[in-house]
């Protein structure tokens, strides 16, 4: 179904003239809208600031290093290139073993690394309002993902660089509001896709059709 101008967005584009400049815009564009803006940000990604770094550092990793190293790899030298003497690492309980080896890769690097779990802080679900029956241990001590204390204890730590690893979907968002450092993510945690969610988009059209279909998406509440 074609999509009027209200609801056009840029994933309904074939044109895509922002990225080579070699066609025309099409007629709704937010390149043409925001175009006193995007200079702007030209000032901020040019600074010597934090913006300016790291944006300076992401275009350079792209352009030495595109389809040649994995995204591991590219974190290790992201966290050369803005020049971290620390990185933290903050991980799922889940996923320690990988954070484990992770480190060991970043240290190879010269980089000092701390790794806080997830856990942190032992705070038992019930205390933050959640029901026993939402527990994957209903009646155990189940503590709760604590990732603004991970955050406190690297920002505490000096952390230059915090890389996440395997943190659930919200509490990652709860962390890089706290986390003081830029936050790179390493690993998405997908507790059914071996976390790798963007299976679901490429099945979506067959094996994962129900995630298109309002009838039999889960749980729409
Ligand atoms: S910014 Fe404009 S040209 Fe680029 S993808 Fe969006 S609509 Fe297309």
């Amino acid at each position: 179904m074609a999509k009027d101008k209200k609801h056009f967005n840029c994933s309904d584009c074939g044109i895509r003239n922002c990225y080579r400049r070699d066609r025309a815009y099409p007629g709704v564009c937010p390149t043409g809208e925001y175009a006193d803006a995007a200079e702007k940000t030209v000032e901020l990604y040019q600074s010597d600031g934090t913006d300016g770094k790291l944006a300076r550092a992401a275009a350079e990793i792209e352009g030495e290093y595109y389809g040649r190293l994995t995204r591991l790899e590219e974190t290790v030298q992201f966290a050369r290139k803005i020049g971290a003497v620390k990185v933290g690492i903050a991980s799922c309980i889940g996923l320690l073993d990988e954070a484990a080896v992770y480190a060991k890769i970043v240290e190879t690097a010269d980089i000092e690394t701390k790794t806080v779990i997830c856990k942190v802080g032992g705070i038992d679900k019930s205390r933050i309002g959640i029901p026993e029956e939402q527990k994957i241990c209903p009646g155990c001590n189940e503590s709760c993902c604590n990732p603004a204390l991970q955050a406190q204890i690297l920002n505490e730590w000096g952390a230059d660089l915090n890389i996440l690893i395997g943190l659930c979907v919200g509490h990652d968002a709860i962390f890089c509001r706290h986390s003081q450092a830029p936050a790179v993510t390493l690993i998405v945690k997908d507790r059914v896709l071996g976390h790798n969610p963007a299976a679901a988009i490429y099945t979506a059209k067959f094996y994962y059709k129900r995630i298109l279909d309002v009838k039999t998406f889960p749980d729409k509440k």
